[in-house]
């Protein structure tokens, strides 16, 4: 059994390993190795590949092809190497996926349909033109790629059966046209199948993602953000400077006592309605915690932020929440602090949270902005 198990491996090892992997990421990622691998550096990392793989190619068998004399395809071959480099180049300066990907896949065509013409190097050109669909389609997507294949299977028959080719020059029998046909289009077909399940796959990764950031920074009950999704907007914001309103409903555990956990979550989220309808266009309200709530104004003076904290508190006062025959009441203390150069984030919550706590100590019900 234990030999069975892979050998052990020391720090150096891990440390040659990481830079063997550096070495290939910023060979293949075109310079990004900061290991994120998202949709435009997965493709800028593919397009790369096809570009390396085909000067690796196109080199040496242009070189070759000069020393066999076939000149026209030697200079072919070393121009579609050439272009593949200046190719590479160019994505690591832009990464422009999207024009390099043209610039891998046209020349591709032309140089196929010149191969399938010419007869290549003793006539074995032909054995090239199965690595066309799987570029196609990766680089084109299904539908384009799918027309795009099916005109350059056009061209190939137009070449084959059309024009004064070399296949009679190497003594093919006839049947291997129909034969290289039929087989390019079972390739089409199978990479075709790869490509939409691919396709489908990540549309649903995707989806499934997009739902658990929601499910990430949403607040389910009440449908505002969570800590972690305020947090994360107000550690990410531009603004120099915004207010805080730290509010907690008074006595909020009697409504569960008294009505019932189910009238305490109706009233959360009918007190989170109300709270996003009195928000200005660029605010933001989170459910802080139970039954604590985060809102962020900005673009205003603190006088207007302990405004809308007082406005806020009075509707609440005002409103009557009515749960199947239950009817009752609910108020809240509010702490209002301002995040600026000489108070961070996070000593701004700490101060809304401290004011918070003097308007409960204070009798409930009022807003404290000092
Ligand atoms: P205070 O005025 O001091 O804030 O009193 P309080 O009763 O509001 O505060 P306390 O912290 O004692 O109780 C908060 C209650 O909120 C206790 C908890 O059961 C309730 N709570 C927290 N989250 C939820 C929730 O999602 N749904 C319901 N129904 N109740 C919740
Ligand atoms: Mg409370
Ligand atoms: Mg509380």
């Amino acid at each position: 059994m234990a030999n069975d198990l892979p050998p052990k491996k020391n720090a150096k090892d891990y440390v040659r390993d990481d830079k063997a992997k550096a070495f290939w990421l910023t060979s293949l990622y075109v310079g990004n190795v900061s290991g994120s691998f998202s949709d435009d550096v997965r493709r800028t990392f593919i397009i790369n590949l096809f570009s390396s793989v085909g000067v690796i190619f196109t080199l040496p068998l242009g070189v070759a092809a000069l020393f066999e004399e076939e000149y026209v395809l030697g200079f072919c071959l070393l121009m579609v190497a050439l272009l593949y480099t200046a190719n590479h180049v160019y994505l690591r300066r832009t990464h422009n996926h999207v024009l390099s990907g043209k610039f891998v896949i046209y020349p591709l065509y032309i140089l196929m349909i010149f191969l399938i013409y010419s007869g290549g190097v003793k006539g074995t050109g032909h054995v090239w033109i199965y690595c066309v669909p799987a570029v196609a389609l990766f680089l084109q997507g299904l539908k384009r790629g799918l027309i795009e294949l099916a005109l350059f299977t056009l061209a190939l028959i137009i070449v084959l059966y059309f024009t004064n080719n070399h296949f009679a020059d190497f003594g093919y029998d006839p049947a291997l046209k129909s034969r290289i046909l039929f087989s390019l289009m079972v390739v089409i077909f199978l990479s075709a199948i790869y490509e939409y399940c691919m396709s489908r796959f990540n549309h649903e990764l995707k989806a499934t993602s997009i739902e658990l950031e929601c499910l990430a920074y949403m607040d389910t009950l009440t449908a505002l953000l969570n800590r972690r999704g305020i947090m994360q907007r107000l550690e990410k914001s531009t603004y120099q400077s915004f207010h805080l309103l730290l509010a907690d409903v008074d006595f909020f555990k009697r409504v569960n006592d008294e009505y019932g956990h189910d009238a305490g979550d109706y009233a959360l989220k009918e007190l989170s309605r109300m709270i996003q309808q009195s928000l200005p266009e660029k605010g933001l309200a989170a459910r802080w915690g139970g039954e604590e709530f985060l809102l962020a104004v900005c673009d205003c003076t603190k006088s207007d932020a302990f405004d809308l904290a007082e406005l806020i508190r009075q509707e609440i006062e005002d409103h009557e929440f009515v749960y199947l025959d239950h009817k009752f009441r609910m108020t809240l203390s509010v702490g209002v602090a301002t995040m600026n150069e000489s108070t961070p984030l996070h000593d701004a919550i700490t101060l809304a949270d401290d004011r918070l706590y003097s308007a409960k100590r204070a009798g409930r019900n009022q807003v404290r902005a000092r």
